[in-house]
């Protein structure tokens, strides 16, 4: 016994495809193919039918035959990543980009990091997107994010796997305390760069920005002496640092496109820092198609911002006229989930030339499945999730207080779990030791209750979607 995805039923030079669930797992089968497409797969035939298991062999062989499933560039076009750590919620995403048209979805997209804590390579991350969006039945065109690059081995690991967009993050190069540092210890801190990678010293970089004025839509954005120094002593190693990723990626000989990210930072991104790390970039003949400004006031994970709105709207607003001034290219924002009253702040500001950054939305919300059906794994989860919190914590920005969880939840409070801040944060940077312990057990629930994850994701998405696009 198998039962179709009906979603997933595409036709492509007169063979028809689709994805098929059965006992051994899900399978895609072909009608009507010749011997040279099925040359690509790996499976048995049976008359004009030939099945093949959802395996990775084939799942590059599927994007290869059907060109919507290979990763493109979206250039400037409107763009949001859904970043899928679980490689099981990328049906439901479809739903939601389904109904809404404007916005292009990057179903692969996942950092080093989350990859390691997954124990996932960016190929199971390629491919688990790959057959989610054939099973939904999208045909729209894909994107694939090799998110947060920090290492040249990994960007060639995310290149091998297909990746096609890559966010190289210099970010831990960046000097912090040259944000505040007093205007001497800043210009002795810049002096002692080594810039010669970007063929340019310290006194040469400033010399080119200080005084120079961007012409602004809002009026002349100046660059005052202190200011450029300021950004050079703080943003300098990290741009050299990007320089060489970027070179690397260069090096591979693939196409691409590349964001420039440096939003995983303590303290927000200066207009000067914009205008120099660009322009820099640009002198040294890269285009970036996007680039993450760390914005300011507070981007938790899973919640909504948290800050003055009125201060971000002004902070959208000049980097997106920085943006058109020098590019254009888009603005990236990133832990973009859950924040639903800033998008149309962002969607104006930018004009639509944006992309929308999520990572761990998915996975907690995919745990709202577990609160509705596996009460006694959910407390374990949530157990899991307190006892390891200290470790999971490092590396992100979070106000949730563990202590407001409840110890013992009755099975009618776990949903509301998933939602209330303290424990959805506490639950929502667990992911790698819960998944670590309870993989399986999750796993195994959500596949017995798939088509209400899938609608999960949808409705969520759906409301990240909207403010970017037009509801279809
Ligand atoms: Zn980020």
């Amino acid at each position: 016994m198998s039962t179709e995805y009906a979603a997933s039923r595409a036709s492509h030079d007169g063979a028809t495809f689709w994805l098929q669930k059965s006992a051994d797992g899900k399978e895609l089968v072909i009608e009507g193919a010749t011997p040279a497409v099925l040359d690509a797969f790996t499976g048995a035939a049976d008359g004009d039918r030939f099945t093949a298991p959802a395996n990775a062999d084939n799942a590059f062989a599927l994007r290869n035959t059907l060109p919507w499933l290979k990763p493109r560039l979206w250039g400037l076009a409107t763009s949001a990543g859904t970043g899928d750590r679980l490689g099981l919620c990328t049906p439901g995403h479809v739903r939601a980009f389904q109904d809404v048209t404007g916005v292009n979805p990057v179903f692969a997209q996942q950092s080093t990091r989350e990859m390691g804590r997954t124990h996932r390579t960016p190929r199971n991350v390629m491919d688990d997107a790959t057959w989610g969006a054939f099973q939904g039945g999208w045909t729209g065109g894909v994107g694939g994010d090799a998110d947060h690059q920090k290492t040249e081995e990994s960007l060639s690991d995310c290149a091998e796997a297909g990746f096609i967009f890559f966010t190289v993050d210099p970010g831990d190069e960046m000097d912090m305390a040259a944000h505040d540092d007093e205007a001497a210890t800043v210009r002795a801190k810049a002096q002692a760069l080594d810039l010669s990678l970007l063929d340019t010293t310290p006194a040469d970089l400033v010399a080119r920005y200080a005084g120079q004025t961007v012409e602004l839509e809002s009026g002349p954005l100046t660059l005052d002496e202190e200011a450029v120094v300021r950004a050079v002593a703080k943003a300098g190693p990290a741009l050299v640092r990007g320089f060489e990723l970027i070179n690397h990626v260069k090096s591979l000989g693939v196409t691409h496109e590349l964001e420039f990210a440096i939003d995983e930072t303590d303290k927000p991104t200066t207009l000067v820092e914009h205008v120099v790390v660009v322009s820099e970039l640009q002198r040294l003949g890269v285009e970036l198609v996007s680039f993450a400004p760390r914005w300011v006031g507070q981007f938790e994970k899973g919640v909504e911002y948290i800050g003055s709105r009125e201060d971000l709207a002004r902070n959208f607003q000049q980097h997106a006229e920085i943006s058109r001034a020098l590019g254009p290219y888009k603005l990236s924002l990133h832990s973009g989930s859950d924040k639903f009253s800033i998008y149309p702040l962002f969607a104006e500001a930018t004009r639509g030339v944006s992309h929308l950054k999520t990572a761990g939305t998915s996975w907690i919300e995919a745990l709202r499945v577990v609160a509705r059906h596996e009460f006694d794994l959910l407390r374990a989860i949530l157990k899991l999730s307190l006892e390891s919190f200290e470790e999971n914590r490092h590396s992100y920005h979070l106000s949730c207080d563990p202590g407001k969880i409840p110890t013992y939840p009755s099975d009618a409070q776990l949903d509301d779990l998933v939602t209330a801040v303290d424990s959805r944060q506490v639950m929502h940077v667990a992911y790698g030791a819960v998944l670590e312990n309870f993989g399986s057990e999750i796993k195994q629930a959500l596949d017995d209750h798939e088509d209400e994850l899938y609608e999960i994701m949808h409705q969520h998405f759906v409301k990240h979607l909207e403010p970017f696009g037009a509801r279809a």
